[in-house]
């Protein structure tokens, strides 16, 4: 009980964190937009843009696409969400849920199922190759095509 009640209390403080924001960038705190950031934090995994306009819809049926594809930014923006470019013509994202550090993916390449894993190493990597060239790392990212046990098995 008291963990169902704290998870609310950090749940409204998100809310609270991206009401301001959105309030800084001088927009409103529509009842869609918050729904599309309710949406996007009850995602445990990664989402495309149409996704999260699905779930967005099953909690306010007046949430369009454009509101979706307006939200988006702002969620990145405030920090909620991340982008993650696995160089598909659709971009994912995924909820931040408080864990820091590096991160690579493993991409499926025939069912684009996207498994995240930490890596701190290739910050240490991406920091130590950059010093040894004298500049700084801006961003890197590791990212692995494989094929996921799934689909090995439905091509057998
Ligand atoms: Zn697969």
């Amino acid at each position: 009980m008291p963990r169902k009640s704290h998870q609310r209390q950090q749940e409204t403080d998100r809310s609270d964190a991206f009401r301001a924001y959105i309030a800084q960038q001088g927009l409103r705190g529509t009842r869609q937009r918050m729904a599309v950031h309710e949406a996007a934090l009850a995602a445990t995994s990664h989402y495309t843009a149409d996704d999260l306009l699905q779930r967005a819809k099953a909690i306010d049926t007046t949430v369009s696409r454009a509101t979706v594809y307006r939200t988006l930014p702002l969620l990145v923006g405030c920090g909620a969400v991340r982008e993650v470019d696995v160089g598909r013509d659709h971009t994912y994202y995924l909820t931040e849920n408080g864990g820091s550090g590096f991160r690579a993916q493993l991409i499926c390449e025939q069912c684009e199922t996207i498994v995240e894993v930490e890596a701190p190493f290739m910050e240490w990597y991406g920091k130590a190759v950059a010093a040894k060239h004298d500049m700084r790392p801006v961003s890197q990212r590791l990212q692995v095509s494989a094929v996921c046990s799934k689909c090995q098995q439905s091509k057998s």
